[in-house]
């Protein structure tokens, strides 16, 4: 891999992890279904693989892509983002301490709460743009520190490098969710975090049709051995064809981020200069709080932003009850547009204000969306 590093996302998504196959030329690689592989009769594996849960010849090409893209040394693929958040807490040790951010993706809260806190792993919920507040809540065991930039649903921006820097200085990892931003918006590596985390399920998969999470380290630790042992030996491996749709998927990512980051931006200034609306979340509008910390560590703003309504709860849910091509749905990252009431599907003890809609924009025209929203507000 080494010497792909020097080489443009563009290129590495569309090279690593892709061999002609040996066996038949084929430019691309076939599903290897096969769960079992042929010892010589020396005892040895000619091809390196012995059992699909331990390692598939898709599963192994979709991590050499991965890990290319963040630029990290190992990765692991997971059946979902939620089986590979727990990887990541299942290789803490009782007793260990983390933090994460108060308006956490909502699957990660409740594993940290309800799963692993009876199993003795501690935390504590911060505000991570506020960097005083991370500092006070570390603690003799504090271990990881978990970041999500930006954040879901006000898509609040967190200084990657400055959290990194005080996880360091405490003997504790960084790790990022980067899911919203994918690979081709932000690099977290390269800001000095020690892990990155995605829910393929979005904009790598990148059209609502798979569901996988997966997990790239900077180093090839002992940290990264006891997650390739609960991959392997927890068992929620993703299947070999949705590595080999994925694979595919990943070619067209960083042309797909920025067509998502062209719509998203003509999006968010359309809805930012109507006056039905109080608020726009988007880091790309200068007006964002995060604006100038995102310029730094972002290559892409991304596809997603909210928008809260002057008229409250009832404007966003006529609003939302009103478009023609947004799809009323949870999720992110695929071609079409989706558009959620969040407060509704996050239930009564949501944080969420009850005037906001998230919105991911998809590949359609920017004029058609901007018109469908248009009509909707009228
Ligand atoms: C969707 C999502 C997850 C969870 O991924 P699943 O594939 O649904 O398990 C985690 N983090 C973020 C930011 C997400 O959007």
């Amino acid at each position: 891999m080494s010497g792909q590093r020097a080489l443009r996302p563009e290129t590495l998504a569309v090279h690593a992890g892709r061999t002609a196959d040996p066996s038949t030329g084929a430019v691309i690689p076939p599903i290897q279904l096969s769960t079992t592989f042929e010892r010589s009769a020396d005892g040895t594996y000619p091809g390196g693989y012995v059992y699909t849960r331990s390692d598939n010849p898709n599963r192994s090409a979709l991590e050499h892509c991965l890990a290319a893209l963040e630029g990290g040394a190992a990765a692991a693929a997971f059946a979902s983002g939620m089986a590979a958040i727990s990887a990541v807490f299942q290789a803490l040790t009782p007793g260990d301490h983390v933090i994460f951010p108060s308006d956490v993706y909502f699957g990660t809260g409740r594993l940290l709460r309800e799963l692993m806190a009876p199993w003795g792993v501690a935390y504590s919920v911060v505000d991570l743009t506020d960097l005083d507040a991370v500092q006070a809540a570390i603690q003799p065991h504090t271990r990881l520190v978990w970041v999500e930039s930006p954040s879901n649903p006000l898509l609040k921006i967190t200084d990657i490098a400055a959290v990194a820097r005080l996880a360091h200085a405490a003997g504790a990892r960084c790790a990022v969710d980067n899911t919203w931003p994918s690979p081709a918006g932000q690099q977290p590596l390269a800001l000095g975090a020690d892990l990155v985390m995605h829910a393929t399920t979005k904009y790598l998969g990148g059209h609502s049709d798979l569901l996988g999470g997966a997990l790239v380290l900077a180093q090839a630790d002992a940290f990264f051995e006891r997650i390739r042992l609960v991959q392997t030996i927890g068992g929620a491996v993703p299947s070999p064809f949705d590595c080999w749709l994925l694979l595919r998927s990943i070619r067209t990512l960083p042309y797909r981020m920025r067509a998502h980051t062209d719509n998203a931006e003509q999006v968010a200034r359309f809805l930012a200069s109507h006056p039905a609306v109080a608020a726009v979340h988007y880091p790309g509008l200068p007006s964002h709080p995060g604006h100038a910390v995102a310029s730094q560590q972002m290559q892409l703003w991304g596809g997603m932003l909210s928008v809260q309504l002057q008229g409250g709860a009832a404007a966003a849910l006529r609003m939302a009850s009103r478009v023609h091509l947004f799809t009323r749905a949870t999720s992110l990252g695929g071609v079409e547009s989706l558009i959620e009431h969040r407060a509704s599907v996050e239930g009564p003890q949501s944080q969420t204000p009850a005037n906001l809609l998230r919105i991911s924009v998809g590949l359609e025209h920017p004029d058609d969306l901007i018109a469908d929203l248009d009509q909707a507000l009228a």
